[in-house]
């Protein structure tokens, strides 16, 4: 018969995950009593240990779930947190050390709380029972304790005394029964005394008489009875009680035993009374099967209803589509690799040499800045220049030893400027950058976990690769630091390049003068305020103090906007002087690269690119591409346990919601076959004690 309660119990706690609701759940028996009146000892009576939480400090704040599990078969005792993960405890002083520690979480401010503590103690010394355990009534508040404390504690019990719950209504037998709060509360909710089980501890501090009479109670008669105790531990099993490890239950039997038998008159078996905790375990074992036997109907009407409920929302919300944590990181990872796949497919030799010419183009520039550009024009050009006098262009002696040194150490600073580095982070960043660009695109964007475990994925694989890389390509551009051979064809090549780069400089230049203007409220205004300052340079006007707060009537920002526009226009016409010699026909042949530096330099930085190029695909982009998905396997797929897997999936909270249900809906099926099964065992019982 038993294995029903087991398994009404086992779907009791399988509800208990599916969530808190008073018509999906199968009834427990409900402990309250007032502080001291013994209801703690009879717990723990009952369970055979030490392990609820004691100290004056109302230690018990959250109602304890206790679910007691008979395990006939093995030997060890143990305690289970199911909500916290802590694996099998079998030292019951920690259970204990546990449930002080999640009750004193709840603030003094706050009083209680009704956030139940699920606690499962596994023994093949106890019975299978349900208990919840609720913080003892308390008489008058402390001067300590907030005024509300009283109240609070009493709604929550009232909270959990309803039906179908059996209530076990502790008192001691030391105070008269009409001022027991226990009782009191219970008559509340059960009028009729229905489903309360009366327990009287303390049956050793009163008179045999009167510990009689209070069981015979006729006042406050109750259909399930009174059952009188004597929950103390004995006195010579205290200091094993303390340890926690040893099995108490017996030895409080035989204290009972003996101290009830010394008393036949008044406790014996014909008094018509029921004592002892062995007869009280009994009892709720009874009383909790049947109960949860009668309710087990009711049970599974509402779980079906909540079944259709839940089948209905997974075929609206998410048309019936299946999903676990497990094919959802399987999905997104393929999906993730696929992209990577295309990415890889699509960035090649070409996409790196553009990339890393247009770095080499910036790096020219600057160069021609610093070595060219920086004289006055009239340096490279004796004759002023006009864009409709291109015969006028300058004509840089090539015999004359500084042209050629000044080529010759602009080359030099070219190829030296770190060619390996710059192009492996010129490639890296790229890389890097794109694969945080799929990120975001792909389904793992509301997924920190996986975001960090693919950015650290491709950068543990780039920075592994990158001074090796950098290295190879340095020795690869080696050669061109002492020599560089131009062709014809590739001379042309450059100056068309060249043309472009320079075209593009120019734009930016004319782009930024615009912003300025737009910045300063208009082209004329921009032209006085550059009038001014190129007046002030020149030293016609002097202005006190470099026109710190002003000055001409413009603002300090102005001024400063003047300076940046003048800085601008001289480029601009540097630039354009430079294009119209690079079109220029000289710059047509290589024999005038002297006065051509730029074309030169753009050889001479496409040669570089060339060589970079196809070391760097070999060494780092094949490189990437071939380990970067396996590194994925790694972090996201085979090396991530379930918990992470499940962790990761809810990460997002429309998975997380889509997961949920198909999981609730899984539970309240596997609740109801379970509850079909032990209607079968319900019918076969019945059947066999009818042929009985
Ligand atoms: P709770 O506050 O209701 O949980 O009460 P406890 O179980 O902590 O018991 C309060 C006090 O009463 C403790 O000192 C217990 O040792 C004592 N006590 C509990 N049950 C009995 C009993 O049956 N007989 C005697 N003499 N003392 C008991």
């Amino acid at each position: 018969m038993m294995v029903l309660t087991k398994k009404m119990i086992e779907i009791r706690s399988i509800l208990q995950t599916i969530g808190q609701s008073n018509t999906l759940t199968l009834p427990s028996i409900v402990v309250i009593g007032s502080q001291s009146s013994g209801k703690s000892s009879v717990l723990e009576a009952i369970v055979g240990h030490e392990f609820l939480p004691k100290g004056s400090n109302m230690v018990t704040r959250r109602p304890i779930e206790l679910t007691l599990v008979n395990t006939p078969d093995a030997h060890a005792e143990y305690g289970e947190f199911p909500a916290l993960g802590l694996g099998k405890i079998t030292d019951f002083s920690h259970i204990q050390r546990t449930l002080t520690e999640l009750n004193l979480a709840v603030p003094d401010s706050q009083c209680v709380s009704d956030d139940p503590i699920q606690l499962t103690i596994s023994s093949p010394h106890v019975p299978d029972l349900s208990l919840i355990d609720l913080p003892g009534y308390i008489q008058v508040v402390g001067h300590d304790q907030p005024a509300e404390l009283k109240q609070k504690i009493s709604d929550l019990c009232d909270k959990y005394i309803q039906a179908p719950n059996v209530i076990l209504a502790i008192s001691a037998a030391d105070v008269d029964l009409a001022n027991s709060t226990a009782l009191r509360a219970s008559r509340r909710v059960d009028p009729r005394g229905e489903r309360t089980i009366g327990v009287v501890t303390k049956m050793d501090l009163v008179d045999p008489i009167r510990g009689a009479s209070i069981l015979n109670d006729r006042k406050y008669p109750l259909r399930l009875g009174y059952v009188g105790v004597v929950s103390r531990v004995p006195p010579h099993s205290a200091t094993l009680w303390k340890k926690g490890s040893v099995n108490i239950s017996s030895a409080i039997t035989k204290n009972e035993n003996t101290y009830f038998s010394a008393h036949p008159l008044e406790y014996g078996p014909d008094a018509g009374v029921n004592v002892g905790t062995r007869t009280l375990r009994k009892k709720l074992m009874q009383v909790l099967e049947q109960t949860m036997a009668a309710s087990l109907q009711g049970t599974s009407t509402a779980i079906q209803q909540e079944l259709e409920e839940a089948t209905y929302e997974f075929k609206v919300q998410y048309n019936d589509r299946p999903l676990s944590a497990e094919s959802y990181l399987a999905e997104s990872l393929d999906a993730f690799k696929h992209s990577f796949k295309e990415f890889a497919e699509s960035f090649g030799r070409p996409e790196a040499r553009e990339m890393l010419k247009d770095e080499l183009d910036q790096k020219v520039l600057d160069l021609l800045a610093a070595r060219y550009w920086n004289k006055p024009v009239t340096s490279l050009s004796p004759a002023p220049v006009e864009p409709d006098s291109l015969a006028d262009l300058p004509n840089a002696d090539p015999d004359s030893l500084y042209w050629h040194r000044k080529l010759d150490a602009s080359t030099s600073a070219l190829t030296k400027i770190g060619v390996g580095r710059l192009a492996t982070t010129a490639i890296s960043n790229a890389l890097q950058a794109h694969v945080d660009r799929l990120v975001e695109q792909s389904t793992f964007a509301s997924h920190p976990f996986a975001r960090h475990a693919i950015t650290e994925a491709a950068s543990g694989i780039l920075n592994d690769r990158f001074y090796s890389t950098s290295d190879q390509v340095e020795n690869c551009i080696k050669p061109y630091k002492f020599e560089i051979d131009v062709e014809e064809p590739e001379w042309a090549r450059g100056r068309e390049n060249i043309a472009g780069v320079l075209k593009n400089e120019l734009k930016a230049v004319e782009d930024a003068t615009k912003m300025l203007e737009k910045d300063v409220g208009g082209r004329r205004r921009l032209r006085d305020v550059m009038t001014f300052v190129e007046k002030c340079r020149k030293g016609e006007i002097t202005v006190e103090g470099d026109g710190e707060t002003g000055a001409g009537g413009f603002s300090r920002e102005l001024l400063q906007k003047g300076k940046e526009a003048s800085f601008l226009s001289e480029r601009a016409a540097l630039i354009r002087m430079r294009i119209a010699a690079v079109k220029s026909k000289p710059c047509a042949s290589m024999k005038n690269k002297y006065y051509c530096p730029e074309v030169f330099l753009d050889v001479v930085s496409t040669k570089l690119t060339s060589t970079a190029v196809l070391f760097l695909n070999v060494e780092l982009l094949s490189e990437f591409f071939y380990a970067f998905p396996r590194e994925l396997d790694v972090r996201l797929g085979r090396g991530l346990s379930k918990d992470e897997v499940e962790r990761f999936a809810k990460e997002d909270p429309k998975i997380k919601a889509h997961l949920e249900v198909i999981r609730r809906k899984e539970l309240l099926e596997l609740v109801l076959s379970k509850m079909q099964g032990l209607r079968d065992i319900n019918v076969q019982e019945k059947t066999r004690r009818s042929r009985e």
